[in-house]
């Protein structure tokens, strides 16, 4: 039996995809501690793993919600909350670390203080990827804008300040890339197929793409039309009132059936009177919907494009940040779907007719589908993780 001690943000979209890898490791007699916090608890220890809580170490939960709006985009913030988080959890982890004396250590591509913790203390590292593994090569396509670039170069100083407070507490750390990027020797789980993930032939055989996990069909909803469109922003920033009424403008009492999720932080009653053909909901069950769904307008998050291409659905995209203009991007280029260039009713409906209407993105989104399935999924990741437990 092998102790595997997990890492990770606090996201679903994070926390999800590792799950399965943790039912597996636990199937398999693996013991598995997972550092994580409160709202995950429950998902943890119903697979048999030791929960561990990080919420009062945490440095993001405690930043101002201005300071919070600029995580991802400024790199010296985003560097001194890492150092900080890393810090806060060392007297904690390293401590529990030593007596546990763990086969592996599986984090986070963002839990960055796993990989610093596993460096520190020698412990054979496994990084887990949700989004699109990360290379100068892959990096194009998570185009930085200039504003972006520039403010990285003037904040260099910022972020070499704060690594050396971990060099000072015995990080072998070099560089801030130490820390943010994999090498091509770094054991590395992408949760997507090697045909979505972009040049995925510039990455060494340490990394495992082993395809996203997306959950079943368990509930099946009533198509009441031939077409039928789904709408949806996502779970984080989706408080887009305007876009959502320019939606129902776009396809008030036309042939298609249209369901709109608008997430939790808007009122239905606020969008005014809803045609017939159109469902408004404040969240909906995802899968059940693309089961059914002809076409998907989506913010491109890596959760729901995984889910639409898993489900065969192809896309307009409508990207509200860099990381989801990264997956657009992806998507484009494969042909599963196009842009949404202006968000008048009358572009989301051209959009959506144009994507209904050319078979091609839909059959683009049926091989992306295929590429998916063939992949290894959670127990290629097990296995990957087992590995790594018997080179010591
Ligand atoms: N989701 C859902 N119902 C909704 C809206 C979203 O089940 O009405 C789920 C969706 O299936 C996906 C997740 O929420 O798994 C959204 O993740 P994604 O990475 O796409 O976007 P984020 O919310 O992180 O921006």
């Amino acid at each position: 039996m092998s102790k595997i001690v997990f890492f990770c943000i606090p996201a679903h979209g994070h926390t999800n995809p590792t799950l399965s890898v943790v039912h597996e490791l636990i199937q398999r007699g693996h013991a598995v501690w997972y550092y994580s916090y409160t709202p995950f608890r429950e998902k943890i220890e119903r697979l048999g793993a030791t929960f561990i809580a990080c919420d009062d170490y945490d440095t993001e939960q405690k930043l101002t919600p201005k300071d919070a709006a600029r995580i991802g985009k400024d790199l010296a913030l985003s560097t001194r909350v890492l150092v900080d988080t890393t810090l806060a959890l060392d007297d904690m982890v390293c401590q529990t670390m030593q007596e546990l004396k763990p086969d592996c250590i599986v984090a986070d591509s963002m839990a960055v203080w796993g990989k610093a913790i596993a460096l520190k203390l020698g412990i054979p590292f496994v990084s887990s990827t949700t989004t699109f593994a990360f290379n100068q090569h892959s990096a194009k396509i998570m185009r930085q804008s200039i504003p972006q670039m520039l403010g990285m170069i003037l904040s260099m100083p910022r972020i070499n300040q704060n690594l050396k407070r971990l060099q000072d507490k015995g990080y072998p750390v070099r560089n801030i890339l130490d820390i943010l990027q994999n090498d091509n020797q770094t054991n590395t789980i992408v949760y997507t197929s090697p045909a979505f993930q972009p040049c995925a032939e510039t990455f060494s055989d340490r990394y495992n793409f082993v395809g996203p996990s997306v959950r079943p069909v368990t509930e099946e909803i009533v198509k009441t039309r031939e077409k039928l469109i789904y709408i949806s922003m996502g779970t984080v920033v989706n408080n887009s009132l305007r876009f959502y009424r320019k939606c129902i403008l776009a396809f008030a009492d036309i042939e298609y059936q249209v369901i709109l999720s608008v997430g939790n932080s808007i009122a239905v009653k606020d969008l005014g009177a809803i045609p017939d053909n159109i469902t408004v909901k404040n969240f909906v069950d995802q899968i059940a919907v693309l089961h059914k769904a002809d076409v998907f307008l989506s913010h491109c998050g890596m959760n729901s494009v995984n889910e639409s291409l898993y489900y065969q659905v192809p896309l307009v995209m409508y990207p509200q940040t860099t990381e989801q203009a990264g997956v657009a991007a992806r998507v484009a280029q494969l042909g599963a779907g196009i842009y949404l260039k202006k968000s008048t009713p009358h572009s989301i409906r051209t959009a959506v007719e144009q994507v209904l209407h050319t078979p091609s993105y839909r059959e683009n989104a049926i091989a992306i589908s295929e590429g998916f399935q063939q992949c290894s999924g959670a127990k290629g990741a097990a296995e990957q993780i087992i590995a790594q437990c018997k080179e010591q």
